[in-house]
């Protein structure tokens, strides 16, 4: 089917377009298993996903603010339901899979660290000498390898493209020791629509909610936002439109018609390349170019926001101090972890007998940040147990 201007204002889902990634021919499932029935492939993986022991503690893992800093901030939970949401709406629209976009969305960051960036950050350096750490590869070894919950394989056993989506990047040494899910960054392919949808709406999503709990943290103010376009545009028509409206209505308003400006040029542009490219299935889509992509009137747009963020939230001195405290507790952690051994639960340990460093990283990485901070006080404080 021809992409451009045949989308309907909303309804149920179309039919799936021809470059769909389950209209393809489908690679499967590492284990073979009987199809799933009535469910999708896809669906089957996002169920696998959100019965996961991984993303339950996504709730108590940090997107920006630690969970104990407020209930009103993201958490990695909340920031992964976001994801899904736009990536769906997104989808939906492209007449592409929803179940397996959702899926891609929902595993995404099932291999974050406690403490957000600062915990990947500082796992990497303390890993550096054994092969370094990614949060990416480690999503993908979440559901490869981590979850111990089936009788019959280790992980969730998901498919190809569900694991596709997932690794959004990859160095080229993982990609060699990876296998088939490795292979496109050697070769510099392209991954299904549904996974390029899924990175972008992650991209979405988070510019967004940092700029609504930025706000709410008193971190950043609306004086600040004003140099950047893309908030000012919109924050301006609401008060034009809404004379005298509460503030945190505004921000709200500001927010949502950010979000939907940037879905709006998203879908336009990827429309149109796929009206340009024409890629007949998936297998055209993984061969061509990125055919999702902002276009290039908003892309300083979005980096302009981009840059406001890292300049003002992301560095400032409150969220500096706490990645300082969260380094030293995933460092101290990982030292003692790695000094002595016997200090890991039985389970943990016994991995660390044969994978080495490779079982602690994978026993940090898997903590919520108040696991993390009940362990770092067990070890190294007298009165704790
Ligand atoms: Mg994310």
């Amino acid at each position: 089917m021809s992409a451009q201007g045949t989308w309907p204002a909303g309804g149920p889902p179309l039919p799936l377009a021809s470059y769909a990634a389950s209209v393809g021919e489908p690679r499967g499932r590492r284990v073979p298993e009987p199809p799933a029935l009535p469910r999708s492939e896809f669906q089957r993986d996002r169920d696998r996903i959100v019965h996961s022991g991984a993303f339950r503690r996504l709730e108590y893992k940090t997107q920006v603010f630690v969970n104990h800093e407020g209930d009103l901030f993201r958490t990695r939970l909340t920031h992964t339901i976001e994801v899904a949401q736009i990536a769906r709406s997104i989808a939906r629209r492209l007449a592409l899979d929803e179940d397996l976009v959702e899926a891609i969305a929902l595993a995404h960051d099932l291999g974050h660290t406690p403490f957000g960036h600062a915990g990947q950050d500082a796992l990497n350096e303390c890993m550096s000498p054994y092969g370094g750490f990614e949060h990416n590869l480690q999503s993908l070894r979440v559901v490869d390898e981590l979850e111990h919950r089936y009788a019959s394989f280790d992980g969730l056993n998901l498919c190809f493209d569900t694991r596709e989506g997932i690794l959004k990047h990859c160095t080229r040494e993982f990609a060699q020791a990876l296998g088939e899910v490795g292979e496109r960054f050697l070769v510099g392919s392209q991954p299904s629509l549904e996974a390029q949808v899924a990175n972008l709406a992650d991209e979405i999503a988070y510019n967004n909610h940092d700029v609504d709990d930025g706000l709410r943290s008193g971190l950043i103010t609306l004086g600040q936002l004003e140099e950047v376009d893309l908030f000012r545009d919109h924050a301006a028509a609401v008060r034009v439109s809404y004379p005298g409206i509460p503030e945190r209505r505004m921000i709200h308003e500001t927010v949502r018609r950010m979000i939907d400006e940037l879905v709006g040029d998203l879908l336009a542009e990827t429309g149109q390349r796929i009206a340009q490219l024409r890629p007949g299935t998936v297998a055209d889509v993984r061969t061509g170019p990125p055919l999702a992509a902002f276009s290039e009137a908003m892309r300083p747009r979005l980096a302009q926001l981009r840059h406001f963020l890292h300049a003002n939230l992301y560095r400032h001195y409150r969220v500096v101090r706490m990645t300082a405290k969260s380094t030293r507790v995933i460092s101290e952690l990982f030292g003692a972890f790695i000094g002595d051994d016997r200090l890991l639960p039985d389970e943990h340990r016994r991995r660390a007998e044969k994978l080495g460093a490779r079982a602690v990283s994978d026993y940090i990485a898997g903590m919520t940040d108040r696991y993390a901070i009940r362990e770092h006080r067990r070890l190294f404080d007298f009165d704790a147990t």
